[in-house]
């Protein structure tokens, strides 16, 4: 293909760490398939962006170039704090209202409409991913003749699960909220309570949103997963008969990062040295360090840290720790059991902030991940063959949990029971001791483990299952391009 016959991509990902991360990857892997792609963000976020993107049009001479489109966001004449163009800027921030704020900041992504509309039709790309929180994208695309793909950020599972559970309402004919019921027509009779499930709110403002999305998603060109067909091959396949009109597999993304650097400039800067740590992890043992993390989201009371301090203190295991709680305004750091890092020195390392994730998962010291069960994590740990501790908190992450602990039996609930709202459960320390040294010890979880990882690896090399999907993609987008081309010219 000569230079003006090149794809180009125009991806414009929800302003948030679990979407622009895998977004970023995506344009990576467009680029390896010779599409241009061009990420659409505000400024804020296109500092984040700007290096990692630096470093990989640097590395690659050979392929086409990513580039940055920035976005107009004025926070303050949006009814949001001034520099708040990304979810982190209240999930990190203990002394904002973040269920307000976090409602606000998704219903003002509206506000790019017109920027979209102007971008365009001036530029004409062959393609817009957007992500499933811009569900007026679809018919902006369809008025310039631009496919428009959905992308979600999760996997197969969960949004089969999702739409069983919208389909069949389970929920409404149970006893209590904490009674077990098997979702209906989803394969697999996965087992589920009242409790864990979001679908519920319909007649609110959020609950006519997502309605919005779906309806939108309906009328798209098809959804882009993150995931590989190997890893949920039958929710993948109900997925593509029974709820989307298509869907291609392209994950999973993370694997895209082969490099020391390009895992170190994942997401924000780190909190600590990547060398310094991966010195830390060297001087472990084959699979005897715990990592824990919770995301980019969340961070819980003192009396919960302090309790997960005590369980891994219990379970004898070496481990890494990141702590996303920033200290309010005022407030002393004082979760931490006294002395429990100068104890602990040399067994436990805590990063406080940013940490570089995927090179401490596939790190070789690494043999278990306890994790929130975001889907990016999940999958990184995936990818990486690590038996997981799950411990959801939120979002689709109770159904994510069920297809590690249910259907790839690759790890084990530390016992959570409801969504956090804003509080969840109370897990004390002798839950994360046990959960953490049944994960560590598990030798069948860890072969398990291990062949997806292999499956994954295998997925995304050439001629694999995600990579062939992604080549069908481009296909398709280059046969749309034709079509048009040929309209034109008749
Ligand atoms: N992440 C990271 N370092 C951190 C926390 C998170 O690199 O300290 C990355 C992680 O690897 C993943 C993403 O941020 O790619 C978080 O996405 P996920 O879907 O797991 O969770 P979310 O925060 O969106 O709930």
């Amino acid at each position: 293909m000569g230079e003006s016959t090149k794809l180009h991509i125009f991806l414009f990902p929800y302003m948030a760490h679990g979407h622009m991360i895998p977004t970023l990857d995506m344009a990576k892997l467009f680029s390896t398939k010779g599409a241009k792609s061009t990420i659409l963000t505000t400024p804020l976020n296109a500092k984040i962006l700007e290096n990692p993107i630096k470093s990989f049009n640097q590395d690659n001479p050979g392929l086409q170039d990513i580039t940055i489109q920035i976005l107009d966001f004025p926070c303050t004449e949006l009814g949001l704090p001034q520099g708040c163009e990304n979810t982190d800027f209240f999930f990190s921030n203990p002394d904002l209202n973040t269920g307000d704020l976090n409602r606000k900041f998704l219903l003002s992504m509206e506000y790019f409409k017109e920027q979209l509309e102007h971008l365009l039709e001036t530029v004409r790309p062959d393609c817009l991913v957007a992500n499933m929180f811009l569900p007026w994208a679809t018919k902006l695309a369809e008025k310039f003749g631009v496919p428009r793909l959905v992308f979600h950020g999760t996997g197969y599972f969960s949004l089969c699960a999702s739409h069983c559970l919208r389909l069949h309402k389970p929920y409404k004919k149970v006893a209590s909220s904490s009674e077990p019921f098997v979702i209906p027509e989803l394969p697999g009779d996965i087992v589920i309570t009242e409790e864990q499930v979001i679908e519920k709110e319909e007649e609110s403002v959020m609950g006519k949103f997502m309605k919005e999305l779906r309806d939108s998603e309906r009328s798209s060109f098809g959804v882009l997963v993150n995931s590989f067909h190997e890893l949920e091959p039958a929710y993948s396949d109900f997925y593509k008969s029974s709820v989307a009109k298509r869907a291609w597999s392209i994950g999973p993304l993370s694997l895209g990062n082969r490099e020391f650097k390009e895992k170190a400039e994942r997401g924000k800067k780190a909190s600590i040295d990547e060398h310094e740590c991966l010195k830390w992890l060297d001087s472990k043992r084959c699979e005897s360090v715990i990592y824990l993390s919770f995301g980019t989201m969340l961070s819980f009371n003192n009396e919960q840290l302090a309790e997960i301090a005590a369980g891994l203190e219990m379970s004898g295991h070496d481990f890494i720790w990141v702590v996303n709680k920033s200290v309010s305004q005022g407030e002393k750091e004082e979760w931490l059991p006294e002395g429990f890092e100068e104890k602990m020195k040399g067994k436990g390392l805590i990063i406080r902030g940013w940490a570089p994730q995927v090179l401490i998962l596939d790190h070789q010291a690494v043999g278990g991940f306890l994790t929130h069960c975001g889907w990016n994590s999940l999958l990184e740990g995936v990818a990486s063959g690590l038996p997981m501790v799950t411990w959801p908190i939120g979002a689709e992450q109770f159904y994510n949990e069920k297809l590690v602990t249910q259907v790839l039996k690759t790890g084990v609930n530390v016992g959570v029971q409801k969504m956090m709202k804003p509080v969840g459960d109370f897990i004390s320390r002798e839950k994360v001791e046990k959960a953490v040294r049944e994960v560590m010890a598990g030798e069948d979880m860890k072969k398990r483990a291990k062949q997806l990882a292999e499956m994954a690896k295998d997925a995304v090399k050439e001629g694999g299952s995600s990579d062939s999907e992604v080549n069908r993609l481009m296909e398709e987008l280059k046969l749309v391009r034709m079509q048009k081309e040929e309209e034109k010219r008749s």
